[in-house]
């Protein structure tokens, strides 16, 4: 086994948005699978009827397709250890509970809710671990036979045996839990549906996987599924458990500190390789002060002894910046590609992509997200950019009325010269200085006010570019009227 390709998956329920814990436990056996030249497999874990929904699932899909995670197996590639649905593999568990069930491993419990619970809460006021204490393990058969016949549903529980039960995590090293401590656990419930650490043993094995990659969260139930990898005579895989994303207050990343959700980081405007690199940076993944990876750099640098060995905290801060940093470098039809939304959103699905591509060019410097191309798809419309008060108020001075003159006369005296956009500034701005008798800021202050309408944002040279010559002057006479 040990010089086979390796097998990972990703098993994530579709109860609700794609977390972007998820997403990183996602990207890290993702890049564990590239990197070893092994398989990433995805398998969807909707055995939970009622929170599971087909909208999620479909949003899981289209997120992991968005960050560019692509699987080997999975829904819409099947392959040979398929169905890749749990609720498609019903059949498979049936068969291994049989399996327990003939080897008296687990045995049927008719304990209701109602029971449960009271005996949570008499061991809770205890201050004692709650677990099943195994009111139903020693069942005589006439006990069972007179339940069953009563219509009393079974939930089949695994017989945890005592003493310790060990294995060595491939991030945290030596692991150690006691089968006393745990209590008889359900593995298929009184519906017939079986329990998440059931279906994901006969699954993860029936599937080949060698590498279990999860979160740290999932460590107790990693001792439950060694006991079953044990009883069904299965060889367990390796586990590797990662530490958890938190937020500001060290608590693992909820709503309550924001945004949490792969989608809500793409409506905000993030770039999908951003947001990669940032979940693989969190944790300091790869160290050595570098910030900037590419995917294929990540791949080669990974390795899962540095892969969230400790809790990070989720800063938005600077994954902004990092998105702002790659929105400079990203070129202008790659990020039209990723602004197309949020162009739509502005009304401005009808723009050519030579303006569009001007505009991005001039304005990417300013961008810390791709939603703020809207703002400025606006800001250079002749039909929607507006005046600011304050541009208002830098323009009411003799000083700025002497600028927006001294630039209109320079572009009516072009007269009938073909207005090259690109040049207009070269030509133009060099003669300010004579013509109004200021310079500097005196003259770059009111102009970018009265040619956007904002005292703040991109450079004037870009501005000047996109605007063109009948703009600029459309803007000046409309800002000279508006300080009039
Ligand atoms: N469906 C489980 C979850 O989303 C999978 C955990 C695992 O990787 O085993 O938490």
């Amino acid at each position: 086994m040990t010089n086979m390709p390796p097998r990972v998956r990703f098993a994530p329920s579709p109860t609700g948005e794609l977390h972007v814990g998820n997403a990183r436990t996602a990207l890290f056996n993702w890049l564990f699978a590239k990197h070893n030249r092994g398989n990433f497999i995805l398998r969807i874990e909707d055995t939970d009827q009622v929170r599971t929904s087909r909208v999620f699932e479909a949003n899981l899909l289209q997120d992991l397709a968005w960050l560019g995670i692509d699987w080997d197996e999975g829904p819409g590639k099947e392959g040979p250890c398929g169905p890749y649905h749990q609720s498609e593999r019903l059949s498979l568990y049936r068969t291994h509970l049989e399996r327990l069930i003939a080897a008296e491993l687990v045995y049927p419990c008719y304990c209701t809710d109602e029971e449960l619970e009271a005996e949570r809460l008499s061991l809770v006021s205890r201050k004692m671990m709650p677990r099943y204490m195994g009111k139903c393990r020693n069942l005589t058969a006439e006990t069972r036979s007179r339940l069953a016949a009563e219509g009393r549903p079974a939930a089949y529980r695994f017989h945890v045996p005592p003493g310790p039960i060990t294995f060595s995590d491939l991030i945290r090293g030596e692991m150690r839990f006691e089968g006393s401590a745990l209590g008889d656990f359900i593995i298929v419930r009184s519906n017939g549906i079986p329990a998440y650490n059931f279906a994901v043993v006969i699954d993860d094995h029936l599937m080949e996987i060698t590498h279990v990659i999860r979160g740290e969260d999932h460590l107790s139930n990693t001792a439950l599924q060694l006991l079953l990898y044990l009883a069904l005579g299965f060889e367990p895989p390796r586990f590797a458990h990662h530490a958890l994303i938190l937020g500001r207050d060290r608590s693992k990343l909820s709503k309550r500190h924001g945004a949490t959700a792969v989608r809500e980081f793409r409506e905000r405007g993030i770039l999908p390789e951003v947001l990669l690199n940032y979940l693989a940076l969190l944790g300091a993944s790869f160290g050595e002060g570098k910030e900037v990876f590419t995917t294929g750099e990540m791949i080669d640098a990974f390795s899962l002894d540095r892969a969230g060995k400790s809790g990070a905290i989720f800063d938005e801060d600077k994954l902004l910046w990092l998105n702002s940093l790659y929105i400079r470098k990203e070129s202008p039809a790659t990020l039209a590609g990723h602004m197309r939304p949020f162009i739509s959103a502005a009304g401005y699905d009808h723009i050519t992509e030579v303006r569009l591509h001007r505009i991005i060019e001039a304005v990417r410097d300013n961008l810390t997200n791709l939603a703020e191309i809207g703002y400025y798809l606006r800001v250079f419309d002749d039909n929607a950019y507006e005046l600011s008060a304050e541009a208002l108020q830098l323009l009411a001075t003799e000083e700025a009325k002497k600028v927006m003159v001294g630039l209109l006369d320079l572009l009516d005296d072009l007269g009938k010269v073909p207005a090259e956009d690109d040049r207009l500034y070269g030509t133009l701005m060099p003669l300010m200085p004579e013509k109004t008798g200021l310079r500097g800021k005196k003259i770059f202050m009111p102009l970018r006010a009265a040619l956007t309408g904002q005292t703040k944002g991109p450079e004037l040279d870009r501005c000047f570019a996109v605007l063109g010559k009948s703009s600029l002057q459309h803007r000046l006479h409309r800002a000279i009227a508006a300080t009039a």
